[in-house]
């Protein structure tokens, strides 16, 4: 994917911002209310990707602040992740997919540009991508394992937090696994 992080005119994360909030690449930014803006510091390193914006987070402008985002930040908040300061949180698809559904292919491809721009702009250590969405669109067509570190990539796929919110019996085992890369790569336990 590397001959795709091309940011263009773009000087910084705010014009890639600017971008997104002008664009109509595809016909989801119909559904754009106000502008989008990403979550937490753009100068953490630790970056985590979701899929798109659900109906709070389309009245809000911001990825993860409904039932998942504060799932996703009770548990970080419990690993000594501060959610302002020490991470950062965007999707893959900027707009909202109607219904709630999946965004599709081309909505992806058409959108794709943003969220590697904002990788070349944030230069993270640590790329978390959570659920399948952004799992499958960062593996590029490879085969990949849930809770494994792929240095290559900077990469650490995970279930979405919707899924622990369904299944509570869960939030253990994905606590311990996001513990022992956090560890792994200093971003806690020092
Ligand atoms: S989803 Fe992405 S590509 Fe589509 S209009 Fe919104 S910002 Fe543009």
């Amino acid at each position: 994917m590397t001959s795709l992080f091309d940011v263009g005119s773009s000087k910084n994360i705010k014009d890639v911002y600017e971008e997104i909030n002008s664009c109509e690449k595809c016909h989801l930014f119909e559904n754009r209310i106000r502008d989008y803006h990403w979550r937490g510091n753009h100068l953490s390193k630790l970056m985590f990707i979701g899929e798109a914006l659900g109906s709070m987070e389309v009245k809000l402008g911001l990825p993860f602040v409904g039932r998942s985002g504060k799932k996703l930040d009770s548990i970080l908040t419990d690993l000594e992740i501060d959610v302002v300061r020490n991470a950062f949180f965007t999707n893959i698809v900027k707009d909202r997919p109607p219904n709630n559904r999946n965004p599709f292919y081309d909505e992806i491809l058409a959108c794709q540009s943003f969220l590697l721009k904002e990788i070349h702009f944030i230069k993270p250590k640590l790329i978390v991508t959570l659920g399948r969405v952004p799992s499958n669109w960062w593996a590029n067509g490879k085969q990949y394992e849930w809770f494994t570190y792929y240095p290559e990539k900077r990469w650490f796929p995970v279930w979405h937090p919707s899924y622990l919110c369904r299944f509570p019996n869960k939030i253990e085992k994905w606590q311990s696994e996001m513990k022992r890369i956090l560890t792994e790569l200093k971003f806690i336990g020092e």
